[in-house]
């Protein structure tokens, strides 16, 4: 049968006189049945297991057609039937469960494990809502359910349960499974553990619900706030319930493939993105000694099966949780964490490296430095960081498990799948040699000097700036010019990535344009952020920018030359839309706390320049890019930790000295804010960015509106700067995903 013939005798009848919905329901079953043609028949001896409490993967119709390579034929079968592919992509929700960069990479990963054929699946949880949507009501954001599982999807409900023992009782799960399809290669599974009682009917308004009832919430959202206890044992709950699972998974399969289990690790390699999932390295352990394995025995064929990836080097996202409230929650892995510890402290005599504290705190991070084989950083600098600062005491005892492994994206939906005209033009000029090994990318510098290429290139980016403005008036109804320069800045909301700094660069602009000072081109800042429900300041610099959104846009004087978008509930979906329009990325994080960064990525092969810090992955663009292809500012790291090492860092220094950082900062609180904005939450703000400043925005600002004011003169040169687009894209192949992934395999992993 030909493709048409299997679509419509999966629609059963004409496509021509189906639904767009029916459409993408038929595509969905035809697609599911190719993926599972695709699963490897007989079991591979060692498999992976990646482990993550987050997994981002966005709406896959497109990214399955793309893999299976029917992309093109299923787009012409439908326009040949007077149907359009883009609008039955609409019509897929995106799957919500994954909160930013680190949810992100594990799709990523997925996609590029099961394009390079490794055998490998991906573990996590259903959550019915997933992270909230974010909805603005009066330059505010609020949170609401994402509701994203349908009757009909990508899940498929499998026979595998299991009894979760919790403290006095027990709950029923069950997996369920997304085949995660390569790029012409194998099918592989993402299985999302669910629980039985679930009940989407607890959740009150917004995203309100009784924190608990955990059998029937556990399964709900994907971090519920924990700013209170019930919240924080919820986390607990749903990591401890996720562990679970998956060890009784991954030993069941290792044992039906013939593991006597003291051989473990000969049949799997479990990865552990983060510390969310530590606790399958206790659990592990206990189920082991319950098979009647000697617990040193089980504490080492453990450790030579787990690896750890860190992600983060800020102090309050390492976690760490109460002995008491693990205990409270799991009481049967407590002993087994307390073994661990004992060892520890009979080592070492450095209180740092103990993973109970004489606070009885349980340090998740030090379990999964002990107890794995391998510990990874994201980005060179990162793993630098980790090794010298961060971590340093840990890499004195154990030098030998320390790697970096450098961030990744994969291009598929990267740059296939959400720029179809660079990627046409690009196999146009190299062939296509490039979907598969990304290097080759390299081969576009032939090009440097070519006219026409480069005019191709400008006319590509007009062309996605275009697509950028009809979605953004579409979904927001603000109309922004495409000959404006596009200055991005998407990613979640946090001060460290300082969102707050381009802020005030947008208010210095303001006051400059208002004082006749006029950009000779103008400019478009587009943010998009999600901010945790109970972190209150970053609420408060979103109130901010989306006060400077109305005030801006609504001043003829200025908003010819000045214009301010916060797009509504940034996602992956949105992403794919913005970052093939961008010209400039604003990657500006204070050097030493941004882990890697992947949006930089995603930019820089998209043919955006860098405005950015010498940090995370930032480091690594640089060099590959050199001076002149990225507007590179700031304070270095080392001068960084060392700023906080001696306390040295006051704002209220910058704000006395300089005037212009005096103005932006007083503008926050001036009149024309006020009378749109809440006091409460601009003066609060305020008096955070004078006197506290955590992330010393006030050190790198006046650096920061140097550089991008170059930027800005520099973009005036088109030819100049196709050029420079031209350099990002072509040496952005080190970037691909799965050049990540064939490193975790050599150097971790040993697959295949
Ligand atoms: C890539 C991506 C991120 C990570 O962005 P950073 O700039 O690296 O923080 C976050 N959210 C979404 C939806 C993404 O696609």
């Amino acid at each position: 049968m030909d493709l048409l013939q299997i679509l419509e005798h999966n629609a059963k009848k004409k496509l021509s006189e189906c639904t767009n919905e029916e459409i993408y329901f038929t595509i969905l079953k035809t697609i599911q049945k190719l993926s599972e043609e695709r699963l490897s028949k007989d079991k591979p001896k060692k498999k992976l297991y990646y482990i993550s409490a987050e997994f981002l993967i966005g709406k896959l119709l497109s990214n399955n057609l793309i893999n299976l390579g029917i992309y093109d034929e299923v787009k012409e079968i439908l326009s040949n039937n007077g149907k359009n592919l883009s609008e039955i992509e609409d019509i897929e929700l995106e799957p919500s469960l994954g909160n930013g960069g680190l949810g992100r990479l594990a799709a990523c990963f997925l996609d590029s494990i099961a394009t390079l054929g490794i055998p490998g699946d991906g573990i996590g949880l259903n959550y019915h809502f997933g992270l909230f949507k974010q909805i603005f009501k009066n330059n505010l954001q609020t949170e609401e359910k994402n509701e994203w599982i349908e009757n009909i999807g990508w899940l498929n409900k499998t026979d595998t349960t299991y009894e979760i023992e919790f403290n006095g009782f027990k709950l029923n799960s069950r997996m369920y499974d997304i085949n995660i399809t390569g790029y012409k290669n194998i099918t592989n599974k993402l299985h999302l553990f669910d629980v039985e009682t679930v009940d989407e009917s607890i959740v009150e308004s917004g995203i309100n619900f009784d924190k608990t009832n955990v059998n029937k919430n556990l399964t709900l959202f994907l971090y519920p706030d924990d700013s209170d206890v019930e919240g924080r044992l919820l986390r607990i709950y749903q990591q401890y319930f996720m562990v679970s699972n998956a060890a009784k998974y991954i030993l069941d399969e290792c044992i039906e493939k013939g593991s006597n289990l003291y051989d473990l690790y000969d049949y799997a390699v479990i990865q552990i993105n983060d510390t969310h999932p530590t606790m399958v390295i206790p659990e592990l352990i206990r189920l082991l000694v319950d098979k009647g394995i000697d617990i040193n025995d089980a504490i080492e064929i453990v450790s030579k099966t787990c690896a750890y990836t860190n992600h983060t080097i800020l102090a309050e996202a390492l976690e760490k949780w109460p002995a008491d409230y693990i205990e409270k929650v799991a009481p049967q892995i407590m002993p087994i964490i307390k073994e661990l510890d004992k060892i520890v402290k009979s080592k070492y005599e450095d209180e740092s490296v103990y993973i109970i504290d004489s606070d009885n705190i349980v340090h998740m991070a030090n379990i999964d430095i002990h107890y794995s084989f391998s510990v990874n950083g994201v980005a060179s600098l990162h793993t630098d960081i980790l090794k010298n600062n961060e971590l340093n005491n840990f890499y004195k005892i154990y030098p030998e498990k320390f790697n970096n492994k450098t961030n990744g994206i994969t291009f598929r939906r990267w740059l296939m799948h959400c720029n179809p005209l660079l990627t046409n033009l690009i196999e146009n000029l190299i062939g296509d040699d490039f979907k598969q090994d990304a290097e080759k990318l390299q081969n576009l510098k032939k090009y440097i000097d070519d006219e026409d290429v480069l005019k191709n290139i400008l006319d590509i980016k007009k062309e996605n700036k275009i697509i950028l403005k009809n979605y953004i008036k579409k979904v927001q109804n603000i109309d922004i010019d495409e000959n404006s320069i596009f200055d991005i800045q998407i990613k979640r909301l946090h001060e460290y990535k300082r969102q707050q700094m381009n802020a005030l660069y947008i208010i210095h602009k303001y006051l400059k344009i208002k004082n006749g000072d006029l950009p000779t081109t103008p400019i478009t800042v587009i943010f998009g952020a999600k901010a945790a429900p109970a972190y209150t300041i970053a609420k408060d610099i979103i109130h901010l920018i989306l006060c400077l959104q109305e005030l801006i846009n609504n001043d003829e004087d200025v908003n010819k030359y000045l214009k301010v978008v916060m797009v509504e509930n940034y996602n992956v979906t949105a992403a794919e839309k913005l970052i093939p329009a961008c010209d400039i990325s604003e990657q500006i994080s204070l050097a030493s706390k941004e882990a890697s960064g992947t949006g930089n990525m995603k930019f820089m092969l998209n043919g955006a320049l860098t405005l950015g810090t010498e940090d995370g992955a930032n480091v690594e663009i640089h060099s590959l890019v050199g001076d002149d292809n990225i507007f590179i500012f700031g304070e270095k790291s080392n001068k960084v930790i060392e700023l906080y090492e001696k306390c040295e860092y006051d704002p209220l220094d910058f704000y006395i000295k300089d005037k212009e950082i005096k103005d932006a900062l007083d503008f926050i609180v001036g009149d024309k804010l006020m009378k749109i904005g809440n006091q409460e939450n601009l003066i609060r703000l305020y008096k955070e960015m004078m006197k506290k400043d955590w992330f010393m925005t006030l050190l790198d600002f006046k650096e920061y509106c140097k550089m991008k004011d170059k930027a800005f003169k520099e973009y005036e040169n088109r030819y100049k700067w196709a050029k420079k687009m031209l350099i990002n894209i072509s040496n952005a192949g080190y970037f691909s995903s799965d050049r990540t992934i064939n490193q975790y395999n050599e150097d971790i992993w040993n697959l295949k």
